[in-house]
């Protein structure tokens, strides 16, 4: 037996140990309920970081302990592998992306696995590899075939450095792209999509079905998803034949429209523009192209807009108003049109003003007796209807469906539902993602890759520059194939998928990794899914998961799984956070050990630095290695300081002497453990438990509700850690070693302990005699019994005033305590032959003599 504590020794051992005794396989054939636990699969960047462990620490905890409840397990991990960093290695170092993505696994699988956590790597997956793609490529055929993928030319977010077509997402609040850093700009070309607005309406409503998600991970959906429910109006332009269709939210206003705004790439743009507006017209829907969607439409920015010289007619009324064009229109949101109510719109009310077009009131507050009021900002309240002709004194609430009604029998409208989701861009013009299975034939048009000639593999010897088109667009051997359909030369389609597909059915694959024939058995996925615990950071929030919702939707209506939602619980852990170094002149971050914590200067200026926690990176200079902590610590203490330092929904504070704290608990833990074996004490089993040992049961089992209700839902790991410590000093401070209690004690300890720490935990059973894992033991049992208190301290008081204290059992009656309290010493000493007036008796805490003075 080991005296000093060596992590490294004992992890290493019994992480190879484990592997060998098969520990954490997934068991098939086994009557056990099931859990699923699953953790955000990482992108292979070929370093683990601290936000990786805490991550992937809180799942193995929930894993480890729902298997000592008496769960069979399934809790896998794999890798999130196509997309652009491969590529940039490629080009940067001259190493195949494939190549590149391999060592980075390798590596990180290596870094896995020295952090103890019970992975059934059997059904690792890497959505590089053929084996994986092949399905992601069948997914996208039945996606197909349900109608749901479809090619149009659309309007992009263009990458000008990567050479690449964006997601909306993938471009910042400012119009820049998140990898590359370039300024976006707009650029039409023929896309991939998958159509997830036939979805909406239940992706919306089955928001309901998740009670274990984070409420603000669904209101975030729910905005994203945005329905708005309103009307579909049409406005005639003059002298032509042409409508102007508009959506809006509040049809109650129609009679208030002094004007409509077209997008500046809306087909009727140039039909309704005049002679005399063209050039205008044409210049500024030049400069609007180079803008990017989240530009045009950013809050903060004024809006541009500038007349057509065209005239619409207001269908309710017959007013002639004049059509604008604005960026802040977009076409491919809703009709690509909307209509000016200055009055009752903040946005309009600003564009308006500064554009100089009429205002006019339709809706006034209620008891208002100016109809025609001068306003200095927008009234977006509901009202009564003014100005409305057969509409007026409504109210404007019960004015929305009276004007709907009324347009639908005059043939110009109808009651609409829409959206702000809008269908998924799919197609990236890159390689190292996964290619779309489809042919371009002159004769047939889009032919799908038979299944039987799955995958379509990635070219390899690619040739990789950096600039102009995909790689896969130069290849022509790979290009240019036969049509499967009839055989005349055709082309593969170039575009590969956006990795977010990937990562949309991962959980699926887990439950059946290994099956070469399908993308997973119908019977397994139902056996395993839904996910019970899924772990991951908010930044997915939205888009992972709304896709992966969407995909299990998709399937479940393709017969491929039973299920409507994939995640039943949802833990979005918090970040890791470290002290940064700033310099408040220049902006510059100062890397961590240039700096002295005592008085922070600037190194290079002397200036004195900002100091503050914040989100660990490397250009903030302020990450903090894990394989440094776990070298100087060992596993065990790095999961454990992460675990108590603070909630797992809350963001965590580095902090190195707290990772010290923890290491002094584990170090106490051995002691204690390794103390009482060498002493090697006779165990006696009591008929009649002493006070000693009823104290320590009590402590014993208050440890193991107190933990299992903290392990329970939301599982509030920190304060369990506090009770682990709390019983670990019970055990300590204990008399009894010879007793089965104190045995029960050290035994329940450790296996309380083992989910956080399951090295250390391992090896102290084993040195208490036992062998058999600990980690195939059975979670305690609280004895209710030992929890009762059987005796309590009553406060004596004469007068108010404390004299002493008394122990009395705990469930006496107000007679029996004023008894004991007056027969006791304290009693007898102070009440010696005085008349009691009154006794005030306080069951369970005290009892006051009032006495004449
Ligand atoms: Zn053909």
């Amino acid at each position: 037996m080991e005296s000093q504590y060596n992590a490294a020794a004992i992890e290493q051992k019994w992480q190879q140990q484990w592997v060998k005794q098969g520990l954490d396989k997934t068991p098939e054939n086994s009557d056990k309920p099931k859990f699923y636990a699953l953790s955000m699969f990482p992108y292979p960047s070929g370093n683990l970081h601290m936000g990786h462990v805490r991550n992937y620490v809180i799942t193995d905890v929930i894993a480890r302990l729902k298997r000592l409840q008496g769960y069979r397990v399934l809790h896998p991990m794999g890798w999130d592998a196509f997309g652009l960093p491969a590529e940039n290695a490629a080009i940067d170092r001259n190493i195949p992306p494939a190549d590149w993505t391999k060592q980075n696994i390798a590596q990180m699988r290596q870094q896995l696995q020295t952090l103890g956590l019970s992975i059934d790597w059997d059904r690792e997956v890497a959505t590089c590899f053929p084996d994986y793609y092949k399905w992601t490529q069948w997914l996208f055929l039945q996606f197909y075939q349900a109608g749901l993928a479809y090619q149009k030319e659309a309007a992009v977010n263009w990458d000008p450095v990567d050479q690449t077509v964006l997601a909306n997402e993938q471009v910042d609040s400012e119009g820049y792209s998140w990898r590359s850093g370039a300024k976006v700009e707009r650029k039409l070309l023929r896309q991939w999509f998958f159509k997830i607005t036939d979805y909406a309406e239940q992706l919306l409503t089955d928001l309901d079905k998740l009670s274990g998600w984070p409420d603000r991970v669904k209101l975030m959906q729910e905005n994203w998803i945005g329905k708005s429910v309103g009307a579909y109006l049409e406005f005639p332009v003059k002298d032509s034949d042409e409508k102007i269709a508009v959506f809006t939210t509040r049809p109650d206003t129609v009679y208030g429209v002094t004007y409509v705004v077209l997008a500046p790439e809306h087909p009727l743009t140039p039909k309704v523009t005049t002679e005399g507006q063209k050039a205008a017209v044409e210049g500024f829907i030049e400069e609007v192209s180079n803008e990017s969607e989240i530009e045009r439409t950013a809050e903060d920015k004024p809006k541009r807009g500038i007349l057509t010289g065209g005239t619409a007619i207001n269908p309710f009324n017959g007013e002639e108003i004049p059509i604008l064009i604005a960026d802040y229109v977009l076409y491919e949101y809703g009709t690509g049109a909307v209509m000016g109510v200055p009055a009752h719109d903040t946005r309009d009310f600003k564009f308006a003003t500064e554009k100089q077009l009429p205002i006019k009131v339709v809706i006034v507050p209620e008891n208002s007796e100016d109809n025609n009021p001068t306003l200095t900002e927008a009234y977006t309240e509901p009202g009564i209807m003014v100005n409305s002709s057969d509409f007026d004194g409504m109210q404007s609430t019960e004015g929305k469906t009276a004007i709907i009604d009324y347009a639908e029998k005059q043939g110009y409208g109808k009651a609409r539902i829409q959206y702000r989701l809008r269908d998924w861009l799919i197609s990236r013009q890159r390689y190292w993602g996964c290619p779309i299975p489809v042919v371009h034939c002159p004769n047939c048009g889009t032919v799908p890759v038979p299944d039987a000639d799955l995958p379509v593999k990635l070219p390899e010897n690619v040739e990789f520059t950096g600039r102009g088109a995909s790689p896969l667009a130069k290849m022509e051997d790979w290009i240019n194939v036969p049509c499967p359909n009839c055989s005349e030369p055709a082309k593969r389609e170039t575009d590969t998928m956006d990795t977010f597909i990937d990562s949309s059915w991962y959980y699926l694959r887990y439950t059946d990794a290994i099956n070469d024939q399908e993308a997973f058995k119908l019977e397994k996925a139902n056996d395993w899914m839904n996910v019970d615990q899924y772990v991951g950071g908010i930044e997915h929030a939205i888009l992972h998961l709304l896709y992966s919702r969407f995909f299990t939707k998709v399937l479940r209506d393709r017969g491929l799984v039973n299920v409507d939602e994939p995640f039943n619980r949802l833990l979005t852990q918090g970040m890791v956070q470290a002290m940064a170094y700033k310099n408040p002149k220049t902006g510059k971050y100062i890397p961590v050990d240039k700096v002295n914590p005592e008085s922070p200067k600037d190194p290079d200026t002397g200036d004195d630095l900002d100091v503050f926690y914040e989100k660990m990176s490397k250009s903030k200079y302020n990450g903090v290695d894990p394989k440094k902590v776990l070298g100087k610590y060992g596993a065990d203490t790095a999961r454990m300081f992460i675990l108590f330092k603070a909630p797992p929904e809350k963001d965590l504070e580095w902090d190195d002497a707290d990772v010290e704290g923890q290491f002094r608990f584990l170090n106490r833990v051995w002691r204690l453990v390794n103390g009482y074996v060498e002493k090697k004490p006779e165990v006696i089993s009591n008929k009649e438990f002493s006070k000693e040992e009823k104290g320590l049961r009590r402590a014993i089992h208050t440890a193991i509700k107190e933990i299992s209700e903290d392990l329970e839902g939301d599982y509030q790991f920190n304060t369990a850690v506090s009770e682990l410590m709390k019983l670990s000093n019970a055990l300590n401070d204990a008399k009894c070693i010879d007793s089965a209690v104190y045995r029960e004690g050290i035994e329940t300890l450790l296996i309380l302990l083992a989910p956080f720490a399951p090295h250390i935990a391992e090896e102290l059973w084993h040195n208490l005699g036992h062998d058999h894992s600990i980690h195939l033991e059975t979670w305690p049992q609280v004895d209710p019994t030992a929890l009762v208190v059987d005796e309590i301290t009553l406060v004596i008081q004469i007068m108010g005033k404390t004299r002493g204290t008394i122990q009395v059992p705990a469930n006496s009656s107000k007679e029996e305590l004023e008894k004991l309290a007056r027969e006791s010493d304290i009693g007898q000493r102070n009440l010696d032959g005085k008349e009691v007036k009154k006794v005030i008796v306080v069951p369970g805490k005290l009892v006051n003599f009032v006495v004449p003075k």
